[in-house]
Parts: C-alpha cells; structure tokens; sequence
C-alpha cells in the first residue's frame, strides 16, 4: 500500500438525508472544525445537526421505512441489495481506505487492508440474515394457532465513536438494514466523512433513498436529539461508559425506548508460566495495547503474569514496543498511530504521570513520540500531531490510576502473582467486563477463567477477533448492554409481536 499526500483527498462535507447531500449551513447553523490526527491540520468542517436537522432526517427515514418498501420486500430482496451494497464497500476499498486514514488514527495499510474489507463482510454476514429468521410457530392445543412475527422497529439511533469510523458504524447499520429498518447514523465528530460515504455507496447498491442517513454534528446537542426523537424507536451507541449512561438516561426519558450499549473497558490479559511459546504470548500483548496506539475498546491494558515470567515477558514486550514506527496515518510504513487528539494526548500523559507519582515504576515510554516528517509530500515537516510512546508500568496496585481508569492510550500496566485464586481476583475489574485474555497450556486451568471472569468474551492463547461474525461482542457490567455482531445483533434490530388465532370461530 502506497503512502499518499492527505491534502490532495477531497471530502464531501455535510449531512446525507434522503439519498442526498444536504449541506445544512443554512440559517447560520454552527459548524465544527475536523482536524487530522496524524498532523493537528484543520482541513475541514461539519455543520452541526440542531433539533430541525435531526427531525428532517429522521421523518425522512420515517417516510422511507413505511413508504420505500424496504421493510416489506422480500427478505432475499433485501439480502440481494445488501451483498451489492458490500460489493461496493470492497470495490472502494482504496478510496474508501484513504477517507479513513485521512481523517482517523488508522494507517492507510490498515484502513484498506482490513477496516474496508471487514466493514463489506459484516454487512455480507448480515445480508444472510434477512431471510433467516421470520418468527416462530407455537405449539398451543389444536384450537388455536400461536406465532411470534418478528419486525423491524422502524427508525434505528446510531452513534458511534471515533476509534474504527467504518467498522462501528458498520457493526450498527448491517444489522439494522439487514433486519428491514431505516438508519440515522451520527458519526463522532472527530471522524465525519467516511461513513458519508458509505452511505453513499448503499444508495448505489439499491438502498432505498432516505433508509440509511447520517447526520454530523457533536454529542450534546445533535446526539442527544437524535436519542430524544419521538420517531426514533431504538438506539445503539458505541462509546465511553459515561456517554452510554447519559443516553440510557435520555431514553428512558424520551419514550422507554430499548438501547443496544458497546461501552469502555479496562482488560485484563493472564499469563501463566506454562503459557506456550513466549515470544508469540509478548508479541499478543504487545499487539493489543499498541493496535490504533490502545485506542481500541478491547485494548489488552493489564497485563498479569505469574512472577516467574515477569521479568522474561517485560524485555521481550520492551523489544517490540520499540520495533514500532510513530508516523502519519497516510505513511505507508506507520505501524504505531497517532492518538486521536491533544486533549487526549495530554490525558495519556497526565494518566502516567499520576500514577508513577503514586510509586509505579516506567519500565518503557512514558513520553510523547517523535513521528518525524511525512512521507507523504504534505506541507508540514515534523508532524504537529499527538503521538504517545508504547509504555510499560510495573509496580502498581489495584488502586494505582493506570490500572483503574480505561486510559484509551497504548499504556500497560504489569502486575504479578503467584497463585491463580490471586490472578483471578486481580483480573476482575471493579466496573468494566468487556475482555480478557487467558494464557496458559493447562486446558482445566483456561476454563477455569472462561467460567470465573467476568468479561463479555474471553480469549484463550489469543487476543482479539477474528472474522468469524457469529461470535458477538459486549460487555458485561458498566462495559456495555446488549451484543454487536453475532444473531445477538440481528435479533436485537427486530421486536417480537405475539398473535394468538381461535380456530373455532
Ligand atoms: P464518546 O462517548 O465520547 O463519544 C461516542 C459518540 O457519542 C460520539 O459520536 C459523540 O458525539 C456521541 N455523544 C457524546 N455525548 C453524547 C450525548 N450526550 N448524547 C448522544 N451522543 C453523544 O466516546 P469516544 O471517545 O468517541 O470513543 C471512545 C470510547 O468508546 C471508549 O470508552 C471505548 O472503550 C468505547 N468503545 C467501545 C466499544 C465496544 O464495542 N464496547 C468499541 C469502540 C469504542
């Protein structure tokens, strides 16, 4: 994948409702500057949907749901248009793969290689879906007939954070457009213009105009709009703990409407001395705390290790934090990315510094990363933008600030011990659950934590994903409320009407 100037990638600014760009600046409405991670340059801005905007799209995606025939039309129809929806997807997939590098913390070789490309088959694996599940027949006595019919709830609420633009926008919409409904999408504000098109791109495919929209703007003002609408009939949001209970919160308020919430985590990553072949289990962890530079929701950022292996595994993970290669997103060769902004940046660093003043030690990193200049021929030398060092921290407690707050930075905390009753308490997180990650060769010993932890998903001799869609992803505790991926996913984009039938009459 080659490296490419950022300044000659052109984006389409605005909302898109009803099949078409509106740009929205009318009235005076504000608008928000969008800035490039990788160099802090300002190269755009979005309109911000106030309370008019957001009822303009979604009654536009009221009309459509009940008038475009999307809901009604055969299901494999349905299927059709969405499997050419992620043909497009994976066509675009350098166009679409800039769009993304340009404007987030994913490198271009990343963005085309994987986000694209795994954007176009989960909406694949959910175009499978549309035929599959109708409802079910009761069994009741003779005399009557019982069903369940499963039906779309009309127009969905998504939200979606900044960290994989595509990927959690797409873990939203395939599910619900599979499932018959219309979509508002609000994109984070940090990262606006992919999804637009996406959107797009499904309107090419067939999609109905006004069935997928996307509207721009911050979260206090257009999200918190787009939660409150009355036509609005469920939310998912992916996004920090705090934002997820303020949605929860505002509807309740707003209509008892049911919320599908993908929210923060602090995961912890157990390795026992028998774990098999030490230099693949330092290069798992390494990988998931330095993957996006940590910021990934499922980032592996506790390391615990039976006391034996700590100071084997701390060199090995030094070794290959320092193999990584700060650099701009549009950079061919970038390997560690830039952090998605200054204030967060600065919150990285004042994360660390607190915790070392609390007695930890910096066994790596701890300070910000020098990204050099650009590959790529853009104006500036030396990148402006944040970048953080992948970062080691041993002797820190349950308490120590590092290891209780999500940082959303690549920092890992190390902590040791010498029983498993030990790592198994320290491996529970006081609030989050999302993931963890259990290393070992005794096969009783690893079900022993898939029993114990309390985690939405847990891996064993491997951390993250892979594509095999059917595993769904969620937290438990304050990490979340209800799966992405998985039938979980589909089955929650659907409500379920009972019908009772006398046959007697
Ligand atoms: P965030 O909560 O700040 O923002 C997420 C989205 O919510 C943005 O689009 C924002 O504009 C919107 N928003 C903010 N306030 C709102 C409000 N009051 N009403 C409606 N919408 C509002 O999160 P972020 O910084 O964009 O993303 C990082 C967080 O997301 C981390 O905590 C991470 O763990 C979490 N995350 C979780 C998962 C998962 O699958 N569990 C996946 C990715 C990210």
């Amino acid at each position: 994948m080659d490296s490419f100037n950022p300044d000659e990638v052109t984006v389409r600014s605005g909302h898109f409702i009803g099949g078409e760009y509106v740009e929205g600046g009318e009235h005076g409405a504000r608008r928000m500057e969008v800035a490039r991670p990788s160099d802090g340059v300002v190269y755009a801005s979005v309109p911000v949907a106030d309370a008019n905007m957001v009822d303009r799209a979604v009654e536009n995606a009221w009309q459509a749901f009940r008038t475009s025939g999307w809901a009604r039309m055969a299901p494999r129809e349905r299927a059709k248009i969405l499997r050419r929806f992620a043909d497009l997807v994976e066509a675009d997939a350098l166009a679409l793969g800039r769009l993304e590098a340009l404007g987030s913390t994913r490198p271009v070789a990343q963005a085309v290689s994987w986000d694209v490309p795994f954007t176009a088959e989960g909406i694949r694996f959910y175009a499978e879906f549309a035929d599959k599940l109708g409802g079910d027949v009761a069994a009741t006595d003779h005399d009557h007939l019982g069903m369940t019919i499963a039906e779309p709830y009309g127009v969905i609420g998504a939200i979606a954070p900044w960290n994989f633009p595509l990927v959690m926008a797409s873990w939203k919409i395939a599910p619900a457009l599979a499932a018959g409904n219309a979509v508002v999408l609000k994109p984070s504000e940090m990262t606006p213009f992919s999804v637009l098109r996406l959107a797009e791109l499904a309107v090419q495919a067939g999609v109905p105009a006004g069935i997928f929209n996307v509207i721009q703007g911050d979260g206090r003002t257009t999200g918190d709009e787009l939660v409150r609408h009355p036509k609005i009939s469920k939310v998912t949001f992916t996004g920090s703990t705090r934002t997820g209970a303020a949605i929860m919160a505002a509807c309740a308020n707003s209509g008892t409407k049911p919320v599908t919430l993908e929210l923060g985590g602090k995961s912890p990553q157990i390795v026992f001395a028998d774990a098999p072949r030490l230099d693949d289990v330092a290069r798992r962890i390494a990988g998931a705390i330095t993957g996006n530079a940590g910021q990934v929701c499922v980032a592996g950022s506790r390391l615990l290790v039976e006391r034996s292996l700590a100071e084997p595994l701390a060199e090995r993970i030094g070794r290959i934090f320092a193999e990584l290669k700060p650099g701009a997103t549009w950079a061919a060769g970038t390997t560690l990315s830039p952090i998605i902004s200054e204030p967060q940046a600065a919150r990285i660093e004042s994360i660390v510094g607190r915790t070392l003043g609390s007695g930890a030690t910096l066994r790596y990193g701890g300070v910000r990363a020098d990204a050099g200049g650009s590959s790529s021929g853009a104006a500036s030398g030396a990148l402006a933008g944040a970048f953080y060092t992948p970062t080691l921290l041993t002797d820190v407690t349950a308490d120590s600030e590092a290891v209780r707050e999500e940082v959303f930075g690549p920092v890992l905390t190390l902590q040791t011990f010498d029983t498993e009753e030990e790592a198994l308490a320290l491996a529970q997180h006081p609030e989050y659950g999302l993931a963890a990650g259990v290393h070992t060769a005794d096969l009783g010993r690893a079900l022993r934590f898939v029993r114990g932890l309390e985690a939405g998903t847990v891996w064993v001799n491997r951390y993250g994903r892979t594509s095999d869609f059917m595993i769904p992803t969620g937290g438990y505790k304050r990490s979340g409320i209800g799966k992405d991926l998985g039938r979980q996913a589909y089955e929650a984009n659907l409500r379920f009407k009972s019908v009772l039938i006398d046959l007697r009459q």
